[in-house]
């Protein structure tokens, strides 16, 4: 069959929030070059230039007049067929489109830009007359440089407002706007030196070496200094060189000049390590039957779930199954929320694994994350150690996904679309390539554990921690005695307080836990009540003392502290509940000789302060690490005596169905870091509240009585797991409009589905960034038909999108919301 006369047609998933694919035609120049999973480049909308991703080629013309592709990008699909079957799912599931799940699966450097150029119109005339003194710097600078981007104009101008200037100049046929397609990946090159094909023998050297012996001795050093150092490659990086004494730069470019040595670039990773596999760990006897217990698991169940206590050892469990995989030429995923991810546990994998060890998250910029995803695409066994997004690299035989801290809330995306659950995802991924997951926690979601209780995951135990290490002591302050008899002192209960100096003065060190960061999360007059809010959401502003400032969480917007309230102008201020940044201040008025350091949002901003603070703290250069959750994630200190959880009712009255459960998690974890070596470690935990019935379930270990009771709950206000839930959000700037809105769509939702539609309601922050919002949640049995029940959704939501009195609002669906 002569296909190169034939007509095809290209489906190509473009990165909009479009309902469907888009339909394009190929030139018959590029007949049999256009395969699925490859970029192209189309034109969309007026003059816009994305790239897309191909889906399908076919030969049945659209009912539009399809446009041209206009280039081809890759040789190779970039994108390969088990991961479009996987954005299927996703997008079916998490009901959004493929293009959103494009923008989020692909690393940003593998979606190009249009960037708009402003260049001379080709019609000018030449005429610059009736420019004035602005526009006529312009017009020259366009006129020796080419074109200028948005960004260069600005600067030529000097000014942030271009538009009207570009907008006159345009009508009056000066200059004229390209949309030009920008590759947002530039490979990293770096200048080697190699010796020239002609001076291999030793005869020509020898001959080489008696000339500059005699005339040019700088120039004989510097190749003697590259023969040792280049060694049997014969060939090294320039810098390495230059870095010897003995050789020279000027002498390096004779050598160069006269053909003996050549110099050229070579492209390099940014990505690739040289950590070399070194360990093998022998498994305790502990480790060794809960291995069994999980391969007994996987012979008939492809999901497990292991329970293991804190410092139980469940990471070299999970390297002895990784090792199994990399030698059967599997690829493995080694999910982690994203914060776990430290250098810490990154270094105890490549001890195991070497350089098979690929590390991706949200750390790694652009540049770096696109050579793993290529690294990925070769098809060569590896473990992929990453946050949620590393679901989407371009894996061919993945043969195990392990979901480290599977019970924590990080691994669901709030924002953008697809808002997915990692955990849940990867299940669905695995079952595309046939593999299995393992799920690790030593607190489980309420979700995993019913589905290993009723048999649909197997399920494995570790009770006792590695090396006889044992468990901590826990005790309960109580805030509301010690307030009564004023014995606080600041934010601290005397009991907790004198262990935190006693244990100093051992030797060791402490973890300091508040869920909040910032100094103080409001600031009340003393006078008539007012509270500082933000002008964009409905919450009171964080008081951030070193920077001195009001911020709001939510949004960003900050705003100078008040010296006298806004409403009626005394000055009795307070500070009311507290943060991150008071305990660190305050601890060290009370404690002068302690060394504190801070771990939140605030103090982890740049590349490598977070790796700083762990490593500050490991090294025993700091003895007191206060921090937000952060501190509660996988991390393994050797040295830590007490930890101390300064409000957990904080923790528990935050109004949400899983708050419990999640209180649960967040103490049992951070109290998992005390003692987890020889000697036992200690946990205080202060509370007005110290007989309330899910920090006795803390104190006791007692994971199944917590369990017990939420599920008894979730029963009886339908909640997951036993209830599936969607949540629809209306937002708007009106607030009105959105009462209307949400009012009528709940109504509509109710004619199919009853009383399985809640609301709408407000939720606790009832504004956001300026628009009010509004949900409905919707509860369907476990057993419910999701595909039917999303389809009725869907219809609604479409016929509500198009309705013309809503025109104005933003519907949010959230599936599986946290
Ligand atoms: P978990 O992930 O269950 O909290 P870890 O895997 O961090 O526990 O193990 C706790 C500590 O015990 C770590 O310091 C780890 O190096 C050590 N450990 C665990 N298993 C072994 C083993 N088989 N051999 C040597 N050390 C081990
Ligand atoms: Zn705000």
């Amino acid at each position: 069959m002569n296909t190169e006369r034939r007509d095809y047609f290209v489906d190509v998933i473009l990165p909009l929030a479009l309902p469907q694919t888009y339909t394009y035609r190929l030139p018959q120049s590029m007949n049999g070059a256009v395969f699925q999973g490859q970029r192209v480049v189309v034109q969309f909308g007026k003059s816009k230039m994305y790239s897309a991703i191909v889906k399908l080629v076919h030969e049945t013309a659209p009912k539009y007049t399809a446009k041209y592709i206009e280039a081809i990008l890759d040789a190779e699909p970039v994108v390969v067929e088990k991961q479009l079957e996987f954005w299927d799912w996703l997008s079916r599931y998490y009901m959004c489109t493929q293009g959103e799940v494009m923008i989020t699966a692909l690393p940003a450097g593998l979606r190009l830009t249009s960037e708009s150029k402003i260049g001379m119109s080709v019609s000018f005339d030449g005429n610059k007359d009736h420019l004035n003194e602005e526009e006529l710097n312009l017009v020259e600078a366009i006129e020796v440089r080419g074109v200028l981007t948005m960004e260069e104009v600005s600067t030529v101008l000097d000014r942030k407002t271009v538009y009207p200037v570009i907008r006159k100049l345009i009508a009056a046929d000066v200059i004229s706007v390209h949309e030009e397609i920008k590759e947002r990946y530039r490979p990293k090159y770096e200048s080697v030196i190699a010796l020239n094909d002609k001076y291999m023998s030793e005869d020509e050297m020898r001959a080489v070496f008696d000339k500059l012996e005699k005339r040019a001795f700088k120039q004989l050093e510097t190749l003697m200094a590259f023969i040792h150092l280049s060694g049997k490659a014969q060939e090294m990086r320039r810098a390495d060189l230059l870095a010897d004494r003995n050789a020279d730069a000027s002498a390096l470019a004779s050598l160069v000049k006269k053909g003996i040595l050549d110099s050229y670039d070579r492209e390099v990773s940014r990505i690739k390590s040289d950590a070399v596999a070194t360990k093998e760990a022998v498994l305790s006897t502990h480790q060794t039957s809960a291995l069994e217990k999980i391969k007994e698991g996987f012979a008939d169940k492809s999901t497990v779930l292991l329970h293991g206590v804190t410092s139980s050892g469940k990471t070299e469990v999970y390297t002895h199954l990784i090792r199994e995989q990399l030698e059967n030429g599997k690829q493995v995923l080694f999910l982690l929320p994203e914060i776990a991810l430290t250098t810490q546990l990154i270094g105890r994998l490549q001890e195991h694994f070497g350089a098979a060890v690929l590390i991706y998250h949200s750390r790694f910029n652009e540049q770096e994350r696109v050579e793993v995803y290529n690294e990925v695409l070769k098809k060569k066994p590896c473990v992929v150690i990453g946050a949620r997004s590393s679901l989407f690299l371009p894996y061919s035989n993945l043969g195990l996904i392990i979901i480290d801290e599977e019970h924590d809330p990080s691994f669901k995306q709030q924002d953008p679309a697809p808002r997915y659950n990692a955990r849940e995802s990867a299940l669905w991924l695995a079952k595309i390539h046939k593999a299995n997951t393992l799920l690790g926690s030593a607190t489980p979601s309420v979700e995993s554990y019913y589905n290993a209780k009723h048999g649909l995951y197997g399920y494995a135990t570790m009770t006792e921690r590695f090396g006889g290490a044992v468990l901590p002591k826990i005790f309960v302050a109580d805030v509301k005695e010690a307030t009564k008899r004023k014995m606080m002192k600041s934010v601290f209960t005397p009991y907790l307080l004198e262990r935190i100096d006693q244990v100093l003065a051992d030797g060791e060190q402490v973890i300091l836990f508040q869920n909040r960061r910032g100094f103080a999360p409001c600031i009340e007059c003393q006078t008539c009540g007012h509270v500082p809010h933000c002008v964009r959401c409905d919450v009171s502003l964080t008081y951030h003392k070193a920077a001195n400032q009001l911020r709001c969480h939510i949004c960003g917007f900050t705003s100078a502290p008040p010296t006298a309230c806004d409403a009626c102008g005394t000055t009795d201020l307070k500070l009311k509940g507290f943060g991150t940044e008071k305990i660190e201040e305050e601890l060290g008025l009370l404690l002068p000789a302690a060394r504190i350091a801070r771990m939140d949002l605030d103090t982890t901003r740049g590349k490598f302060s977070l790796q700083n603070i762990i490593a500050d703290f490991e090294s025993g250069k700091t003895n007191v690490l206060v921090g937000t959750q952060m501190v509660t994630k996988g991390l393994d200190f050797g040295n830590v005596g007490l930890v101390g959880i300064l409000s957990a009712d904080q923790i528990l009255n935050f109004p949400d169905f899983r708050s419990y459960e999640r209180a649960f998690q967040l103490m049992a974890q951070v109290s998992g870091r005390a003692g987890r070596r020889e000697k036992q470690g200690e946990v205080i935990i202060q509370s007005f509240n110290p007989q309330h019935f899910i920090i006795q379930c803390v104190v006791n270990n007692d994971y199944e009585t917590m369990y017990h009771n939420e599920l008894a709950d979730r029963m009886q206000f339908s909640y997951p797991p036993l209830f599936r839930l969607i949540r629809i959000t209306v937002k708007g700037k009106d607030a009105l409009l959105v009462d209307n809105g949400s009012f009528h769509l709940a109504s509509q939702l109710r004619t199919h589905m009853g009383s399985r539609i809640l609301g709408p309601e407000y939720p606790v922050v009832a504004r956001m960034r300026d628009e009010y919002i509004k949900n409905i949640l919707i509860k369907t049995e476990r057993e419910a038909s999701v595909v039917k029940i999303k389809d009725t959704i869907q219809t609604v939501l479409n016929d509500f999108k198009v309705h013309p009195d809503f025109k104005k609002l933003r519907l949010v669906i959230d599936v599986d919301p946290n």
